[in-house]
């Protein structure tokens, strides 16, 4: 394959490929043709995907990428078992005994060129969905959280990063096709200081542009004015204000640059303070740099919504790794793994109440939960039978609702153990 291809427009794989394992690691075409050729390509393993690491030590996770696992694997005569999309995750259980998202189960040769993919799919997906459940927790119920991020990632990946973007916690997204393909919903933004750059030189000022905006937008789109091109926050605001109207503005987007700044929750405080003084009102929506240590400032000091683009769309991946753990031979399950892992089938319980994590091996009984006693639930639930997807995915804001109850239960640097 070559890059100018007439075929590749990009440098991207397509669907197909993809589907095919074409993007895996060569290694692994290496290996199915030693076990073809050994007649050892048959032998039935039981694998399980586990996390080697979590972004930055963070103490939990948010599962994410098993809508495109189960397309992946459809049609590849195997058996998987995974949490259910929006679960937390840990590194390890209560315990500390690694902890299994998902097990492969069958002959190895019909699945070991999905490996890379498959990784692939499930360390983006959980990365976004946990940044994005992160600045959610950080920011608590109250805020508006737009993703903006589909200008910070590539553009072939914008509709998976908004869709898990919204999994974890956003409210809306920006991203067209993301919002109105895959998630079934509108769009949200606001405006570009290209639209005022424009206004002020052909129109001589830029408030025409907030007008033309309010005057040409249908009116389910909030006004959610820019004040931040030219002048001060709080006269661009005031002048907004004055121009459009207080009844026609839902909010005002601070965007302010980074050389301006000084203390940005002190600019929010004086813009809500200097329009309540004057008799009017309305939401201070911000963004560009936000992450979860600067959104409890801002939430602080009023800020009722915010556009988060390059910490979620950026996010560090959750580092899964992908390991067998038992080989079938001779009738029975044999036990075995390399150094570092657990060998043997496994199952993860966990407590609905709690959310803590206990792994048990097959054969061995339930327990109960270690904090509070109560019963708990087998976390591992059939996706694929033989290449059939089993499991029912759904619909993209129940899967947000699940995070969101989960979240409930959890704090931002804590398991639910510690
Ligand atoms: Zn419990």
């Amino acid at each position: 394959m070559k890059q100018n291809d007439n075929d590749y427009l990009f440098i991207l794989a397509k669907h197909e490929d993809i589907k095919e394992g074409k993007t895996t690691d060569i290694y692994f075409y290496r290996t199915l043709k030693i076990l073809e050729e050994e007649k050892l390509a048959d032998t039935v393993v039981h694998a399980e995907i586990t996390i080697s690491s979590l972004p930055r030590g963070y103490p939990w996770g948010v599962f994410g990428g098993l809508r495109d696992v189960a397309k992946l694997f459809e049609g590849v005569p195997v058996d998987i078992d995974a949490f259910p999309e929006g679960s937390v995750i840990y590194k390890s259980d209560f315990y500390g005994i690694r902890e299994p998202v998902m097990t492969i189960r069958g002959p190895y040769g019909k699945f070991v060129i999905y490996e890379t993919p498959l990784l692939g799919f499930l360390c983006v997906g959980s990365g976004i969905a946990s940044k994005a459940a992160r600045i959610r927790k950080a920011a608590g119920n109250d805020v508006l959280i737009v993703s903006f991020g589909a200008r910070r990632t590539h553009p072939a990946i914008s509709p998976f990063n908004a869709f898990y973007a919204y999994i974890g916690g956003c409210d809306a997204v920006s991203c067209v096709l993301g919002a109105e393909k895959f998630l079934g919903m509108k769009p949200v933004g606001t405006m570009p200081h290209s639209l005022m750059i424009i206004y002020s030189v052909l129109k001589g000022d830029h408030a025409e542009a907030w007008k033309a905006f309010d005057r040409i937008m249908p009116s389910e789109v909030p006004r959610i004015i820019l004040c931040d091109t030219y002048l001060d926050e709080v006269a661009e605001a005031i002048r907004a204000v004055e121009k459009v109207g207080s009844d026609r503005i839902w909010g005002f987007r601070l965007d302010t640059p980074s050389s301006r700044r000084g203390k940005f929750e002190d600019i929010v405080r004086e813009v809500i303070w200097e329009l309540k003084a004057r008799g009017y009102d309305g939401k201070i929506f911000v963004s560009g740099g936000i992450d979860e240590n600067t959104i409890p400032e801002l939430v602080k000091a009023g800020v009722s919504g915010f556009g988060v683009g390059s910490s979620i769309a950026n996010a560090r991946i959750v580092d899964f790794a992908m390991d067998i753990v038992a080989i079938r031979h001779e009738g029975r399950w044999v036990p075995c793994a390399k150094r570092g892992k657990f060998s043997g089938v496994k199952k993860v319980y966990r407590c609905p109440s709690c959310l803590v994590d206990v792994i048990r091996l097959e054969s061995e009984p339930a327990p109960m939960c270690p904090k509070c006693g109560g019963k708990m639930e087998n976390m591992l639930k059939p996706l694929i039978r033989n290449g059939k997807i089993v499991a029912e995915f759904s619909k993209p804001n129940e899967t947000r609702r699940y995070v969101l109850e989960q979240l409930e239960k959890l704090e931002l640097d804590k398991k639910p153990w510690d």
